[in-house]
């Protein structure tokens, strides 16, 4: 926290990311590659460091979005596969070759451009990617797939290293698309394994892994379940193994005093005391990624929940305080005090979201620490 000169951060617990990454790797049958999904700063963790953690843990493989992600865990020293899953430039592949990054292709024209423009003698290796039902990006006939693994076959310096697919409702218990989305995949699988040597199939994200252990092929991509949050509310009574939250985020009062009644707080004067109240001031606001939707929130200060009130500003906020405190007085607003707790699931049921938005909406101006 040195470097650092507000009394705000986020704490990210390694070792539950360990754990839950072992846990993972325990669940699928031996011999699967755990690929980490470490994109978007990793869920908002920290990439390096999760990146790390992960492959001490078992992972073999990392995945990002993008290229600059992927250079990203290069430049801080990261030597493990790393595989990109979205699109990247055809102009990029010396690059990809240079750093030994995995690119996902998916798209004829795209091959058919990198085999006439990219020259070089260093081998890319490539995912390609299957679109068997999430409508997003992949190849969806056997004709377009049969075409492009005929053309990667043909180039020296692009080779095949994986084939894959994302399906759209794993973390839906009651939903047959996902058997649908198994189907296409199957199907599609069939026409080229016979005649191609793959060695890595993967179709499992967090949701698939933890629901089809023995259907994920050889590697699974996980992300959400690796950070310990469960991929819908719906799955949490279903888990085989419990998960262990790692992200949390705290700030200090700055400022504490009593309005009598009928004072009001913030921005439009929007809440006014029923009766003398403490309130107290919080250093973050919806610059941090605290959302203005986040008023009336509860949030623990002194180890007990207190709410949100008035407008939440661009770098602060008011919580009415059950008592008296000093400033100073830690304040958690995602994490644990005495025993009670908020979670990212809390925040996300507060704003009608998923879970997955919100360690990723804390922004960047929040140092990370790492436990
Ligand atoms: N694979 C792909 C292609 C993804 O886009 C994602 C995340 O959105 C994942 C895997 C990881 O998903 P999850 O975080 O649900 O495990």
């Amino acid at each position: 926290m040195s470097s650092f000169h507000r009394d705000t951060w986020v704490e990210v617990d390694l070792d539950c990311i360990y754990e839950n990454v072992q846990a993972i790797q325990e669940h699928v049958t031996k011999g699967v590659t755990v690929i980490a999904v470490v994109k978007a700063n990793a869920y908002g963790h920290g990439d390096v460091q999760v990146a790390n953690v992960a492959l001490e843990a078992g992972a073999k493989y990392l995945a990002v979005s993008f290229l600059d992600e992927a250079m990203s865990l290069r430049q801080q020293g990261i030597t493990a596969p790393i595989l990109v899953l979205g699109a990247s430039r055809v102009s990029d592949l010396p690059l990809a070759a240079k750093e030994d990054i995995t690119l996902t292709v998916f798209q004829k024209e795209w091959v058919e451009e990198a085999t006439s423009a990219y020259q070089g003698t260093e081998v890319v290796k490539l995912h390609l990617k299957l679109d068997t039902g999430m409508g997003r990006i992949g190849a969806r006939t056997q004709e377009e797939v049969a075409q492009i693994l005929e053309l990667i076959d043909k180039a020296p310096n692009l080779q095949i290293e994986g084939i894959y697919t994302h399906f759209a409702t794993a973390d839906e218990l009651q939903s047959s698309y996902v058997e649908q989305q198994f189907e296409r995949f199957h199907s599609l699988l069939n026409q080229v394994t016979n005649q191609f040597s793959i060695p890595m199939i993967h179709c499992g994200n967090s949701a698939t892994t933890l629901r089809f252990p023995t259907r994920i092929f050889n590697a699974v991509r996980v992300g959400i379940a690796m950070y310990g949050l469960t991929p819908s509310p719906e799955m949490e009574p279903e888990l085989p193994f419990p998960l262990k939250e790692a992200f949390s985020l705290h700030t200090k009062l700055v400022h504490v005093k009593k309005l009598s009644i009928g004072e009001s707080v913030s921005y439009g004067a929007t809440y006014t005391t029923k009766e003398e109240e403490w309130i107290g001031t919080v250093p973050v606001g919806y610059a941090d990624g605290w959302i203005r939707k986040l008023q009336g929130m509860n949030i623990l200060v002194d180890g007990k929940f207190a709410p949100i009130v008035g407008r939440i500003c661009m770098d602060q906020f008011m919580v009415k305080l059950p008592h008296e405190l000093p400033i100073g007085t830690k304040v958690t607003l995602i994490g644990k005090q005495d025993g009670k707790k908020i979670s990212s699931n809390d925040v996300a049921a507060k704003l009608d979201t998923i879970n997955y938005e919100v360690p990723c909406m804390i922004s960047y101006r929040v140092p990370r620490m790492f436990l």
